[in-house]
C-alpha cells in the first residue's frame, strides 16, 4: 500500500497533540462541527444537561429525582430510597458498571467519552457554543487570542469568562442540591453568604476548579488525566469498531504533485483536523487522545459530498474491516459480548425492582435456648429489625404462618417512619407437640398495612424429638 502525507510520520507518537515540541501547551481553536451526529450529539448532550440542572429540584413519589444523602447514607434514585442496608445491591451495580463499561469499550471503542461523557458534554455543548458566540469563529478566536488587549478584547474576555464563572457556581450549587435536598438547601443558604463562611470558601473552590476545568485545562481531562482514556491501549483491538480513517480508500492523498494523476478520495483538506476537540488527525490512526466524538466523520462526510463521492471515508470501523475492505460486521464475538451486556443490565435492572419495600431481619437471640412457656408450650426469643424503604410511614405486622403458634411481641407497635429502622425482640411460642425436632423450621409472613408483602423463615430450638417423647 502506498501511503503519502503525515501518515508515514510518527511525531505525533511522541506526545499529546496538545503539546508543542518545548513542551507547552498549544491551545486549540477547534471549528464547530455540522451534520448529522452532531445535531444527534447536540440533542443528547442537552437532554443531559437539562436532567443535570434539574434532577434534584423535581419530585417523584415526595422526592427528589435524584438525592445523594452521603451524610445520612440515605439515597433516593427515581423515586426508590436506598439506605445502607442495600449496600450489596450497591456493589453489585458498581461491579457490573465496571464490567458493563470494559466489554463495551473492547466492542465500540471510546465511545462514550464524546458522546455522553460530562466533560465533552459540559465543554462542547454549553462552554464551546458561548465562545462562539462571544469570540467568533475558530480563526477570529485565534486572532483575538494573539492580539494585544484592547477595550474590545477585555470587555469580550470579562463578558465569557463572566459567564463562565456564573455557570460554573450554578453547577456547583446544583451539585450540593444533589447532596443536601432542595429544603435543605434553602435552609443553608438563607443569610449566605455572609453567616456561613465556611460554606462560602467550599463553594468558591469548587467553583474555581470546575471554572478552571472548562475556561482552561479542557480537553487535557480527556488527552491527559482521565485514566479510562488512559485504559484504551489494553481494552481496543483491531475488531473494536471505532471512529477510524479508510486508508484503503483514502490513500495516496491528493497533494501537489498527484492532483491531477491518481490519488484517492482523502483531498488532504483537513476538515477532519479543523473540528478535532482533542488536535488530532485521525489518519493517523487509532490514537489515545480520539474521544470518539465523530465530528471528523461529519466533517469528511460533508467535504465527500461536495466532491461527489461516498460518505464514509471516517466512519465506524474496525481496524480488520478496514484492513480487508470489508463492511464492519456483527462477528460472533461482538453478539456473545452485547449478550453479556444485555444480561447484565438485566441483573441489574432486576435486583433493583425485587428490593422489597421493607426488609426484615429476623435471627434467635445469641446464647439462648428454648424455654418452658407454661405446662403445654416452648418459646424461643428472637431480635426483629425491620427497615422501611419507603418514602412514608408504615404500619407493620410479623405473624406465623407455618406452624401454628403464637408471635409475641415486646414493646411498641411496629409503626416504622419513612427510612427508619425498628428494632424489637419477640417471643415465639409453639405448642410443645409441635415441636418434634430440635431444629424447627419456622415461616413467618410480613404484613403492611395488612397485606402480605414478604415470607421470611427461620429456625425453632426444641429438645431433641425424644426428650420432648418422654
Ligand atoms: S479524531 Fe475525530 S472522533 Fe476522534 S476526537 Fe478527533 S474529531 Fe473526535
Ligand atoms: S476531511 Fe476527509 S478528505 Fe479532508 S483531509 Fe480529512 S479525511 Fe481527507
Amino acid at each position: 500500500m502506498e501511503i503519502s502525507g503525515n501518515y508515514q510520520e510518527t511525531t505525533f507518537r511522541d506526545r499529546p497533540s496538545t503539546f508543542g515540541k518545548d513542551g507547552k501547551r498549544v491551545w486549540l481553536f477547534p471549528k464547530m462541527p455540522k451534520g448529522k451526529l452532531y445535531n444527534i450529539r447536540r440533542i443528547i448532550a442537552w437532554s443531559l444537561l437539562i436532567f443535570f440542572y434539574l434532577a434534584p429540584f423535581l419530585k417523584f413519589r415526595g422526592e427528589p429525582l435524584i438525592f445523594l444523602n452521603f451524610l445520612e447514607r440515605k439515597f433516593v434514585l427515581f423515586g426508590n430510597t436506598f439506605y445502607p442496608q442495600d449496600f450489596h445491591l450497591l456493589v453489585l451495580a458498581v461491579i457490573a458498571l465496571i464490567v458493563f463499561v470494559v466489554l463495551f469499550t473492547v466492542i465500540y471503542g471510546r465511545i462514550f467519552c464524546g458522546w455522553v461523557c460530562p466533560q465533552t458534554v459540559f465543554l462542547e455543548f454549553l462552554y464551546r457554543p458561548i465562545e462562539y458566540l462571544i469570540d467568533g469563529n475558530p480563526e477570529q478566536q485565534k486572532e483575538l487570542a494573539e492580539q494585544e488587549p484592547d477595550a474590545i478584547k477585555v470587555l469580550k474576555r470579562i463578558l465569557k469568562h463572566g459567564i463562565y464563572l456564573l455557570i460554573s457556581f450554578f453547577t456547583i450549587i446544583t451539585f450540593i442540591a444533589y447532596v443536601t435536598g432542595t429544603a435543605k438547601l434553602g435552609e443553608i443558604m438563607d443569610g449566605w453568604p455572609g453567616q456561613r463562611f465556611g460554606l462560602l470558601m467550599g463553594v468558591i473552590a469548587f467553583t474555581g476548579a470546575h471554572y478552571f476545568v472548562f475556561a482552561w485545562f479542557r480537553e487535557q481531562v480527556c488527552t491527559v488525566v482521565c485514566p479510562y482514556g488512559r485504559l484504551q491501549g489494553v481494552m481496543l483491538d483491531v475488531n473494536t469498531i471505532l471512529v477510524a480513517y479508510d486508508y484503503k480508500r483514502g490513500e495516496p492523498r491528493r497533494n501537489a504533485e498527484n492532483r491531477r494523476g491518481e490519488h484517492g478520495d482523502c483531498i488532504n483538506c483537513y476538515s477532519c483536523v479543523a473540528v478535532c476537540p482533542t488536535g488530532i488527525d485521525i489518519r493517523n490512526g487509532t490514537q489515545l487522545e480520539c474521544i470518539n466524538c465523530t465530528a471528523c466523520i461529519d466533517a469528511c462526510n460533508s467535504v465527500m459530498k461536495r466532491i461527489r463521492k461516498p460518505s464514509g471515508l471516517i466512519r465506524f470501523a474496525s481496524e480488520k474491516s478496514i484492513s480487508e475492505g470489508k463492511k464492519v460486521k456483527f462477528n460472533a464475538r461482538v453478539i456473545a459480548y452485547s449478550v453479556v451486556l444485555f444480561a447484565l443490565l438485566t441483573v441489574i435492572t432486576y435486583l433493583f425492582t425485587v428490593r422489597g419495600d421493607v426488609e426484615t431481619t429476623l435471627i434467635r437471640s445469641q446464647g439462648t435456648m428454648f424455654q418452658e412457656y407454661g405446662p403445654d408450650h416452648y418459646s424461643n426469643l428472637y431480635n426483629l429489625q425491620m427497615v422501611n424503604k419507603t418514602n412514608s410511614e408504615v404500619r407493620l405486622e410479623i405473624k406465623l404462618l407455618a406452624p401454628e403458634g403464637q408471635i409475641i411481641l415486646m414493646g411498641d407497635s411496629l409503626n416504622v417512619a419513612k427510612g427508619e429502622v425498628a428494632k424489637r425482640n419477640l417471643l415465639i411460642v409453639l405448642e410443645k407437640n409441635l415441636v418434634l425436632a430440635s431444629n424447627s423450621h419456622l415461616e413467618i409472613g410480613v404484613f403492611e398495612n395488612g397485606k402480605l408483602i414478604d415470607k421470611i423463615s427461620s429456625s425453632f430450638v426444641g429438645p431433641n424429638s425424644l426428650d420432648n417423647k418422654q
